[in-house]
């Protein structure tokens, strides 16, 4: 089955895809990005992706070229062309093709790129028995709320995290936790389900609203506040939250045990509730 592309309005075999080297994109990371999860042939939360894809334009003055029933449909088109029915779905518009110069002038055509690839999961060993994270300082710039397709710091915290043993990197600024490279953090702290609060700092996860809302479902309090390094170590549970890692719970820190070392109760709830929702 093949990975397809969609670029500027034609569908395409991914290995067939080019974009200029004039392209924005490719030189100063001017641009921005989805990704989304197709559940046997069906986008999870497209609307709430797709929101978040206008706003993250919005920021950074991309005028999105497709209407949000335009991009469900190239979604369904390139999924159904892939014939993968469990898919992970890159959505990325850069500002265009244009003379390098830092000062974007004149009118551009945003180039869109849609790529439809199979998902390779996590082992699930991970999900089991709980993953390692790892602490780096942040060293992003302010406006992490943007999903932009610039993404070099994650990459470095990616590899440290990997070299240092762990599955994803977790990102310390002023002592406190935000978020990780590729996915959002919850911690449990007396039953109650807590994450730091959206705001520039981090990205707005849409698996992390779903999980809130799930938790809230439950019956689990749930609160968004500041958690520092100190408060991560002595939690009782931690988990992460992504699209394609879904819920996944961590068992250490930097080596260090969070609780009893494994899934904890209210992690192990969420991640049920989750596989319930996805269907
Ligand atoms: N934070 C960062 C920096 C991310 O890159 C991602 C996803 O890739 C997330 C959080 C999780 O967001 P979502 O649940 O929407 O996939």
């Amino acid at each position: 089955m093949p990975e397809i592309a969609f670029v500027n309005d034609a569908f395409m075999p991914l290995s067939e895809a080019r974009v200029s080297v004039e392209d924005r994109g490719f030189q100063f990371g001017d641009g921005v990005y989805e990704l989304l999860r197709i559940y046997a042939g069906v986008p999870f939360h497209l609307t709430e992706h797709l929101g978040r894809l206008e706003q993250s334009a919005r920021a950074i003055g991309i005028p999105l070229p497709y209407t949000q029933d335009r991009w469900a449909a190239v979604i369904a088109e390139a999924v159904s062309r892939s014939g993968f029915p469990e898919a992970k779905v890159y959505i990325q518009v850069t500002r265009g093709v244009a003379p390098r110069d830092h000062v974007p002038t004149g009118s551009m055509t945003p180039t869109v790129v849609v790529t439809v690839r199979a998902i390779v999961p996590l082992p699930s060993a991970l999900y089991a028995g709980g993953a390692d994270v790892a602490t780096v300082p942040d060293i992003r710039w302010a406006r992490c709320n943007i999903k932009s397709v610039g993404l070099l710091a994650n990459v470095l915290a990616k590899q440290q995290a990997r070299d240092a043993g762990a599955v994803e990197a977790l990102f310390v600024r002023a002592g406190h936790v935000l978020e990780g490279a590729t996915s959002n953090v919850l911690i449990v702290r007396g039953q109650c389900l807590v994450t730091p609060p959206e705001g520039p700092l981090l990205l707005s996860g849409v698996t992390r609203r779903v999980v809130l809302g799930l938790a809230q479902e439950a019956g689990v309090a749930v609160k968004e506040r500041p958690v520092t390094e100190e408060e991560l170590y002595a939690s009782e549970e931690v988990m992460l939250t992504g699209t394609t890692i879904e819920v996944l719970p961590v068992a250490r820190v930097n080596g260090r045990p969070i609780g009893e070392g494994a899934p904890g109760p209210v992690t192990r709830l969420v991640m049920a509730r989750f596989h319930a929702a996805r269907g």
